[in-house]
C-alpha cells in the first residue's frame, strides 16, 4: 500500500482521543496507519489541529527523522496501551481503575513546561498589536523537545476518561470496521463511523438480503 493511495485521516469519532484511536484503521477491509513515520505524527497533529502550525513546522525543519521517528513509535505505543482500556470499558459505566494503571498518561502529563500569558480579547481591537483594553489569560506551552508532541495526546486521552460516558464509546458495526466514535447523537443511536464508508454498505447489503429472500 503505498501511502499516496492512503486517505486523508479519519475525525469522525467527535472525540479526539478516539480520532487518535482512528490513526489506524481498515474501513474498508484494507489497514492504514497514519502514524507510520516521525512526519506522518506531524501531519496527523496538524489535521487534528492540537499543535500550533509554527510549532511543528519547526520540528519538521530542525529535527532528524530518525529522532520524530522515535516519537512516533512512542505515539503508537501510547495509543495501543489506550486502546486496550478502550475495548475493556466502552459500552458500559467505567469500571473501578486502578490509579496506577494511568501511569503512562500522568508521566507524560508530569513532563509538561505549560505557562498561562495574559494575551490581548478585545476583538473589536483585534489588528492592534500596541495596545489592547481587554485581556485574557492563554495557556502556552514550551515546545523544547520532540517529546513534547506527546502531551497533547496525553491531554486529550485524560479527557476522555475525565469527561467522557464510556456507556457511549462505539465501535462502528460495520463488519471488518475498526473505527471508534463518541456517540453524542440525541438518542444515542449512532452505528456507524460514517453513513458515507459503513452506513451505505450495510444498507446495500440489507437491500441485498431482503432481494434475495423476496426471490426465494
Ligand atoms: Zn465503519
Amino acid at each position: 500500500m503505498t501511502k499516496s493511495s492512503r486517505p486523508d485521516p479519519f475525525f469522525i469519532a467527535d472525540h479526539p482521543a478516539l480520532d487518535f484511536l482512528n490513526s489506524v484503521a481498515a474501513p474498508s477491509g484494507t489497514e492504514f496507519e497514519w502514524l507510520d513515520s516521525g512526519l506522518d505524527l506531524i501531519n496527523w497533529l496538524q489535521h487534528a489541529d492540537l499543535v500550533p502550525n509554527n510549532v511543528l513546522t519547526r520540528f519538521k525543519n530542525e529535527t532528524d527523522n530518525s529522532k520524530l521517528d522515535t516519537v512516533a513509535a512512542q505515539a503508537r505505543e501510547l495509543r495501543e496501551w489506550f486502546r486496550a482500556i478502550i475495548k475493556t470499558n466502552a459500552g458500559k459505566t467505567i469500571q473501578s481503575v486502578e490509579i496506577s494503571s494511568v501511569d503512562p498518561i500522568n508521566a507524560l502529563l508530569a513532563s509538561d513546561n505549560s505557562f498561562h500569558q495574559l494575551t490581548p480579547s478585545d476583538k473589536s481591537n483585534f489588528n492592534n498589536t500596541q495596545a489592547s483594553t481587554q485581556f485574557a489569560m492563554k495557556l502556552s506551552r514550551q515546545w523544547n523537545s520532540p517529546d513534547s508532541l506527546l502531551i497533547p495526546l496525553a491531554e486529550i486521552l485524560a479527557d476522555l476518561i475525565c469527561q467522557t460516558d464510556f456507556t457511549y464509546i462505539k465501535n462502528c458495526e460495520g463488519p471488518s470496521c475498526t473505527l471508534w466514535f463518541h456517540d453524542i447523537s440525541k438518542n444515542h443511536g449512532r452505528r456507524w463511523c460514517s453513513m458515507a464508508v459503513c452506513g451505505n454498505r450495510a444498507k446495500a447489503a440489507a437491500h441485498r438480503a431482503k432481494k434475495l429472500s423476496v426471490c426465494n
